[in-house]
């Protein structure tokens, strides 16, 4: 997730957009009006062959917020301006891609994240389709492995009828991050601002309570598929290392968001980090290990298909597309 402060908008706006939107698909048949109403282009997926085992990585789209929004002081405004230059990234506008993992192999078909669905921006809410593009079934997916419960990864958990997207999954998240979200000290204690996100999370997650497999940092969740802590974007989010073989790659979540502060500027805050100093840790543990075990990883809001590496030069890490 991005800025707690668009969802007040968006949220509200999206409703009443997505109520016609249903209303419409409803009468005239899903899959013909899909086709009238497009959402936004759909990028093609990247795959990555682990042995028997292929990673997807899917686009449900992307989400947008002018740049400035980024930064704590016009100080470090000033330094990341620089730094986006020499990267040549847009010094007005972040515009993040929404990229979503599906592990492919010989008996499970395992989404890491469900996306945004179609209540939360019109320029999110892709992955239907994406699935769609290689013949997926969202009904032949065995398992949904959740980052965290922010709503451009957990609010497609519905598709456009209110159903599960996912109906015969079972469904997998770290336990402190489903009890922070069903807390009725979260609710009480959020401000305007981020009371549609916590209420878009508590509407949904007790519609997979009775299949939901509550994991710990550490845990084989699934086979080859190891829970990273990596606590702080909320309180129990989480990365997955996957393992095949000699082969590893890690799925970040949110844990690593943008291509050149989240690598350079590791122990700045970030503007949606709900505990800064867990942040900060877990992106310098993060980072570390990415760099020292050579691993590649697929950044959720990462550039393109998130896909990349960390290397090292002149006492920072940087960012490696590829
Ligand atoms: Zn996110």
């Amino acid at each position: 997730m991005i800025a707690a402060g668009i969802y007040k908008v968006t949220g509200e706006n999206m409703k009443h957009q997505n109520q016609q939107r249903r209303m419409l698909l409803k009468s005239m048949g899903g899959a013909v009006l899909a086709g009238v109403l497009p959402r936004v282009a759909f990028s093609s997926s990247r795959t990555i062959p682990m042995g028997e085992t292929i990673l997807h990585v899917l686009s449900d789209g992307y989400l947008s917020l002018p740049a400035n929004r980024l930064f704590d002081s016009p100080e470090r405004a000033d330094e990341a301006a620089v730094l986006f230059e020499q990267a040549g990234l847009s010094t007005e506008e972040f515009s993040p891609p929404l990229n979503i993992t599906l592990l492919q192999s010989e008996d499970k078909l395992v989404l890491f994240d469900l996306g945004s669905g179609s209540q939360f921006l019109d320029t999110a809410g892709l992955l239907p389709s994406a699935l769609e593009s290689i013949e997926v079934d969202p009904a032949d997916v065995t398992d949904v492995v959740f980052t965290h419960a922010h709503p451009d990864h957990c609010w497609g958990l519905l598709d456009d009828f209110d159903d599960l997207l996912c109906p015969e999954a079972t469904y997998h998240m770290h336990g402190k991050e489903f009890d922070h979200w069903m807390s009725e000290d979260t609710l009480n204690n959020s401000d305007e601002g981020s009371l549609a996100m916590v209420a878009g999370a508590r509407n949904r997650l007790p519609l997979i309570e009775d299949r939901l497999q509550r994991f710990n940092w550490g845990d084989e969740l699934l086979p080859g598929v190891e829970a990273v802590d990596s606590r702080g974007h909320t309180p129990g989010h989480t990365s997955f290392a996957i393992h095949q073989g000699n082969d590893s790659v890690m799925v970040l979540g949110d844990a690593l968001i943008h291509p050149v502060l989240s690598f350079q500027r590791p122990d700045w805050p970030w503007i949606t980090d709900q505990n800064t100093d867990d942040a900060v840790a877990t992106r310098k543990r993060l980072l570390d290990r990415l760099f020292t075990d050579k691993m590649q990883m697929i950044g959720y809001h990462l550039p393109e298909s998130g896909v990349g590496s960390v290397e090292q030069h002149e006492g920072n890490y940087h960012y490696v597309a590829g």
